[in-house]
């Protein structure tokens, strides 16, 4: 059986189920049958699927690979597939195409897209550029592929303090677009020279200190993995600084360092500030450890735009195909491996 056939298949006995709204697309309930089809339908493409830590449990299960954006960009380099379907948001689906131009990567629902990303423009970055004309500019990897391009070196979460350390102390950075990462690279290298952008992403920005110093009194035997992305990583470190947490109890992670940590952990229970998606992947690494979010309304509705149904689609009809202009994606690789060549990147959000 072809693609061909098994698409006209699907399109009787599947699409026609899918409605589409600004939501993103609907109408298929993702049950055995549904995971089924789209194991076959990937087969049949050659397709490699990947699904980042924030997708839906379902998304997640049925998965070749879950992981971080730049975890899964990189292990997107190295399929055999010829075709990468990324479950993610459209910036993590243009790094991989940035760093594999050679496959067809697929994204479920192009209208999955980022705050943060969306917080700073190529035009932006070069007017700031243009203000601080011998700065060193650093981007977290949540950025459009424009602005990567526009970028001397990337960083993660995990190595953003690493690749700011290695730059002269008496250059001046320009850090973007997260402000709270930013924040948190200035505090540790105590370095005054360093320009952050005002960006910020919603979800993280919604887990705020309140919260999390409620959480903590409530549960006073819990570890706290943050994110530095978190409008709350300030206040967990203030918090520990106070003694209202011991020290040891708050740990600054990215999402890939959450899930090593949890595997490691001893305490019983572990309050997550980070985007809800998760907590599956946590609970699928430490079944006997019970975590809980510090707020459970930080879902990100970008990232839940990659439905049963949109999957299905991207698969039947190979859509939504993205693209990086070639001269682009080739300033934009670079700014991406000066950062794997400084150190460690760890996965990013
Ligand atoms: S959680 Fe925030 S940073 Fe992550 S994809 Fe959603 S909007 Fe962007």
């Amino acid at each position: 059986m072809t693609v061909t056939d098994l698409t006209s298949e699907s399109r009787s006995s599947w699409t026609s189920r899918i409605t589409n709204g600004p939501a993103g697309y609907g109408g298929i309930v993702a049950d055995e049958q549904w995971a089924a089809a789209v194991r076959r339908l990937a087969d049949l493409r050659n397709a490699t699927i990947l699904a980042h830590n924030y997708q839906l449990p379902a998304i997640q299960d049925v998965a070749d690979h879950v992981g971080d954006s730049l975890a899964l960009s990189r292990i997107a380099a190295e399929a055999p597939e010829d075709t990468i379907v990324f479950c993610g948001v459209h910036f993590m689906a243009e790094t991989a195409k940035i760093l594999s131009p050679q496959k067809t990567v697929l994204i479920p629902d192009q209208r999955a897209g980022c705050s943060l990303a969306d917080s700073i423009t190529a035009e932006d970055l070069r007017a700031w550029k243009a203000e601080y004309p011998d700065a060193v500019v650093v981007s977290y990897v949540n950025t459009t592929a424009a602005v990567k391009a526009l970028t001397d070196v990337c960083c993660t979460s995990a190595n953003a303090v690493e690749v700011v350390a290695s730059i002269p102390a008496d250059r001046e950075v320009l850090f973007c677009p997260d402000q709270f990462l930013g924040a948190h690279v200035r505090r540790v290298t105590g370095r005054t020279n360093l320009h952050v952008w005002a960006g910020e992403c919603h979800v993280h920005a919604g887990i705020n200190g309140d919260e999390l110093a409620a959480q903590a009194k409530a549960h006073p035997d819990a570890e706290l993995f943050v994110h530095p992305e978190c409008g709350c990583a300030t206040s967990a470190l203030y918090l520990a600084g106070e003694g209202a947490v011991p020290d040891d109890r708050v740990k600054i992670l990215s999402t890939g360092g959450m899930l090593e940590a949890a595997r490691q952990t001893s305490a019983r229970q572990v309050l997550v500030a980070t985007e809800i998606g998760m907590l599956h992947q946590l609970r699928r690494a430490a079944p006997g450890v019970d975590f809980q979010a510090v707020n459970d309304r930080a879902s990100c509705g970008y990232m839940k735009m990659i439905t049963p149904a949109a999957l299905l689609r991207c698969l039947t009809d190979g859509a939504d195909e993205v693209h990086v202009d070639p001269d682009v994606a080739a300033a934009a690789r670079r700014s991406v491996q000066r950062m794997i060549e400084i150190g460690q990147p760890g996965g990013g959000e």
